[in-house]
């Protein structure tokens, strides 16, 4: 896909450096000091100090339940199980009763304003079981083809069928998912399975017969015990797929033992896993029913950074059964990982901010190609309201322009054509 020529001056980088940024035909060419010369009829934007990063990257969405709240509310369904099997009941019953062209039309809304956060690039799970069969997924690589102009959004397929790896009709069907053209990636949820290894592997050989990536929900549950991480990492030094897994949630991690936690934290960042830390609806989700004291939910984003880990954070569900908040906005979702996990010094505050832009994109593209402000990225970039970079997630700032592949797209300020 093409894209425009624009050139953003007199931006503030991250380090600090004052720069001006230039797009050509929607990729990155240049950063420079001030006073770039760019061919004529190149777009301006005169950053006037402002804050440019490169673009937000949600890498852990489920578009196919975003705001469903209501239709959930109104569902009876008994309290006195965890709040995530409740939510997952509900679920089950709400999609029922969605059509493919009611999931549909909801994504594009919601990509449009994740858009508007400055959010460019979005990873979806999609669940596929016997009752929604193809509909959510089909949906999703229908609304990735629609907004292709404003955002990247890749699917990943999510089995939601109970034993589905064992066979029958729902195996068939997922592999038929698997199959899909546009499809980016086979999940899978490690603690609904009674055997989260044999799940895992399951998992790891049918995305590779399919050439997929990996993107699994991990030991989402409050057991200190089950740390499945550990094993998600070893096979996937065991198989080659260093840089194609993604691991949400591992909230377990964040209550395991200090020592068990470096270790697999270690071979996480051995195998190129990129770990997803969820802290907006772990923090809701996890913990409310059973044991003292009360765990929190997210993973340990500190043990991570600490190994040399690659971190992403990220929305998870936002107006669902799930979580009844969130609104995908990156930056506030950056701060709260680094309240929840205790990070907060300079360099974890710049690693927060990475764990938004730069990590993600690059799960997505499999740890390959440019990305962020390299020559040759796309040119996806947002510029903020703040000339001060290290107070980011302090001061959480509006977004002044969200630019895609070269163009403006959203945002306050606009473009003047140079003559
Ligand atoms: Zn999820």
């Amino acid at each position: 896909m093409g894209g425009s020529d624009l050139v953003v001056r007199g931006a503030t980088l991250l380090d600090r450096r004052c720069a001006d940024v230039w797009v050509r035909g929607g990729a990155l060419a240049a950063v420079t000091p001030p006073g770039l010369d760019v061919p004529e009829g190149t777009g301006e934007l005169d950053a006037a100090g402002r804050v440019l990063l490169p673009a937000f990257a949600d890498l852990h969405t489920h578009l196919d339940k975003a705001r469903t709240l209501p239709a959930a509310e109104s569902l009876d369904v008994p309290r006195d199980e965890a709040r995530i099997r409740v939510a997952a009941e509900r679920t089950r019953r709400i999609k029922l009763g969605r059509t493919e062209e009611q999931v549909r039309a909801t994504a594009v809304r919601v990509v449009g304003d994740l858009v508007a956060r400055g959010t460019t690039a979005v990873r979806t799970h999609a669940d596929v079981d016997l009752s929604v069969g193809l509909r959510g997924v089909r949906a999703l690589l229908d609304v990735r083809r629609r907004v292709a102009d404003l955002a990247d959004v890749q699917v990943t397929v999510l089995p939601t069928e109970p034993g589905w790896r064992h066979g029958g009709e729902a195996l068939a069907l997922i592999e038929e998912a698997a199959s899909l053209d546009g499809v980016q990636a086979l999940g899978g949820a490690t603690s609904f399975d009674p055997d989260p290894v044999g799940y895992t592997d399951a998992v790891l050989a049918l995305a590779r017969r399919h050439g997929l990536d990996v993107d699994l929900h991990v030991d989402e549950c409050d057991d200190p015990t089950e740390l499945t991480l550990e094993h998600v990492a070893e096979r996937t030094i065991e198989v080659g797929y260093e840089g194609r897994v993604v691991a949400g949630h591992c909230s377990s991690l964040g209550i395991a033992r200090t020592s068990d936690a470096a270790r697999i934290a270690a071979k996480v960042a051995a195998a190129g896993i990129t770990v997803v830390a969820m802290p907006l609806t772990n923090l809701y989700l996890l913990g409310a029913v059973g044991g003292e004291p009360r765990t929190r939910g997210m993973t340990n984003v500190r043990a991570l950074f600490e190994a040399g880990a690659r971190v992403a954070v990220a929305s998870d569900n936002m107006e669902d059964p799930f979580m009844p908040f969130g609104c995908g906005d990156l930056l506030q979702t950056a701060a709260l990982a680094g309240a929840v996990g205790q990070c907060g010094s300079p360099l974890d505050r710049r690693r927060l901010v990475d764990a938004v832009t730069v990590v993600p994109r690059q799960a997505m593209a499999g740890w390959r190609g440019a990305v962020g402000l390299e020559p040759g990225a796309t040119g996806d970039l947002v510029l903020l309201d703040l000339d001060d970079p290290d107070r980011l997630l302090a001061a959480q700032p509006g977004r002044a322009a969200v630019i895609r592949r070269g163009r403006i797209v959203a945002g306050h300020a606009a473009a003047a054509p140079r003559w």
